[in-house]
């Protein structure tokens, strides 16, 4: 395999880029690797600068559940682009991808576009500042929610503590207005309500964590905090941007039948290219500038090829039988691992919701952050290096969540069966 352009472009993306990215990840430094540029992807796979080919279960991070330049979305992307790219004024299709988006959410009665999940996520929070007229924000340790400062928090030391700053820039006084609980621990968070309810103006989740690797809420752990929130005033946010249009059509809140007061999307809503949703009930939304106080803006947000580009996404997806086909690919993804691992005796817990799965390097259940923390991320490392060398892209850490897309045919997954079983047969023999 050569990466010899590769190995020329990360030199000079080096120069400038610090890392040689634009998002940390990319870089491979939790899987001491070195990225390969990727010069062009179609359906389920990815071709780099060298001519080398991959199954790809990045799907850039989630969005591309239809596989990549699915021919639908490219035209209706080119079509938009020939009308221009960007008006800064209102256009029909964000009005089209909002009755869309509000139709499959029926949480999100009133709703505003981004241009990255980040920014969804800190006009949400802003929103239930604003509407509450409170400022704790409290989220769970392994989920991520984007760069907003106040949600690069640690845990303090000791049980639902005020956040401790989780990057270099971030004041501890900001880190400070969020308070971090341990997922799917229902005595922590009874605690912190107990103590500290009236004070919250928001709790935030992933509903399926993606973020830590794939680690659901347990049984009964959703319903608890949209108890706990509803008794103290508090907004329950629910962070779709990841499992939004993934674990269903109507994410994580039509899975499991939880109504949250906001919602926030991104990835798939955009069909590849940069956009974010908020939203949630009309009283709060109406908070929003300029009917209401709370100022957020956006020069291009609802532009209109990103607009496109999410509504042929959705279109595809509303066709009938593709969640039951995305699980039943989901289905197989996990049976090769799990099947793989038993014959090389290497352990293995595979978590999976749908057509998001992560294997980790551990005694499972993982439950938390803790227990993902606890895996064996050596032993990752090289099972990630052998599998790209034999052409299957996975997420360069473990704690990530691997995605399959529509386009992943037979093909597709016996060459990653054929991989599968080769890494772990090397890992056995070490
Ligand atoms: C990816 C992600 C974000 C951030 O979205 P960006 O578009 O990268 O800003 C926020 N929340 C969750 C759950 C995510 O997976």
């Amino acid at each position: 395999m050569s990466q010899s352009r590769s190995a020329e472009l990360r030199q000079r993306a080096r120069a400038l880029l610090p890392g040689g990215v634009n998002s940390p990840v990319r870089a491979f430094r939790a899987v001491e690797g070195e990225p390969v540029f990727i010069a062009e992807a179609a359906g389920a796979y990815m071709t780099d600068v060298d001519g080398n080919k991959y199954v790809d279960y990045v799907g850039s991070w989630g969005p591309m559940i239809l596989g990549h330049a699915h021919p639908r979305v490219v035209e209706a992307v080119q079509r938009a682009m020939q009308r221009g790219a960007s008006y800064g004024a209102p256009c029909p299709a964000e009005v089209e991808l909002a009755e869309v988006v509000s139709a499959a959410y029926p949480s999100m009665q009133m709703l505003r576009m981004t241009s990255s999940g980040t920014e969804a996520v800190m006009g949400a929070l802003r929103v239930a500042r604003g509407f509450t007229g409170r400022e704790l924000v409290v989220k769970f340790e392994g989920c991520y929610h984007g760069g907003a400062d106040y949600l690069l928090v640690k845990a303090g030391s000791g049980a639902a503590t005020f956040g401790e700053p989780d990057s270099a820039g971030v004041p501890a006084g900001i880190a400070a207005t969020t308070v971090v609980l341990p997922w799917n621990d229902d005595a922590a968070a009874r605690a912190l309500f107990t103590a500290r309810g009236r004070d919250v103006a928001a709790l935030i989740l992933e509903p399926v964590v993606g973020n830590m690797g794939c680690v659901p809420a347990e049984p009964g752990f959703l319903q608890l905090l949209r108890e706990l929130t509803r008794e103290s005033g508090a907004l329950l946010v629910f962070d779709e941007v990841m499992t939004g249009f993934r674990v269903a059509y109507g994410g994580a809140q039509a899975l499991y039948g939880i109504e949250p007061d906001l919602t926030t999307l991104g990835k798939i809503v955009g069909g590849g290219l940069p956009v974010g949703v908020y939203g949630g009930r009309r009283e709060i939304m109406e908070r929003v500038s300029p009917l209401g106080p709370v100022y957020q803006a956006g020069t291009l947000s609802g532009n209109p090829l990103a607009m496109a580009a999410g509504v042929a996404t959705l279109a595809l997806l509303r066709e009938p039988g593709v969640y039951a086909r995305l699980q039943a690919l989901g289905a197989q993804l996990e049976a090769l691992l799990v099947d793989a691992a038993k014959a090389s005796s290497v352990q293995l817990t595979v978590q999976r919701v749908g057509s998001m799965l992560t294997p980790f390097f551990g005694a499972g259940p993982i439950r938390s952050w803790d227990d993902a923390n606890r895996c064996d991320r050596k032993r990752f490392a090289r099972f990630h290096r052998t599998l790209l060398e034999h052409g299957v892209y996975w997420p360069p850490s473990q704690f990530e969540a691997g995605f399959i897309s529509l386009a992943h045919d037979d093909a597709a997954l016996e060459q990653t069966r054929k991989a599968v079983i080769v890494a772990l047969a090397a890992l056995a023999a070490q």
